[in-house]
């Protein structure tokens, strides 16, 4: 599974990140990159993340 973040959309709320932070970091920029772009585990957390951007700006692949 990837994860796909669009860096351009990222808005910094930082949803991401406090749900998971082993995925997702913050940048010291304020835009979300990805820890890992390709994760093995737990996609029902990655899902409940990607829904839980308030600009939609993540996806999975
Ligand atoms: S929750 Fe969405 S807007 Fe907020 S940091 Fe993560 S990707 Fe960016």
């Amino acid at each position: 599974m990837r994860i796909i973040a669009d860096r351009g959309v990222c808005a910094g709320h930082g949803m991401c990140e406090a749900l998971a932070s082993e995925f997702f970091r913050v940048g010291d920029d304020g835009i979300v990159a990805p820890v890992s772009d390709t994760v093995a585990a737990e996609p029902e957390l990655l899902e409940l993340v990607v829904d839980s951007c308030p600009v939609q700006a993540l996806r999975l692949a």
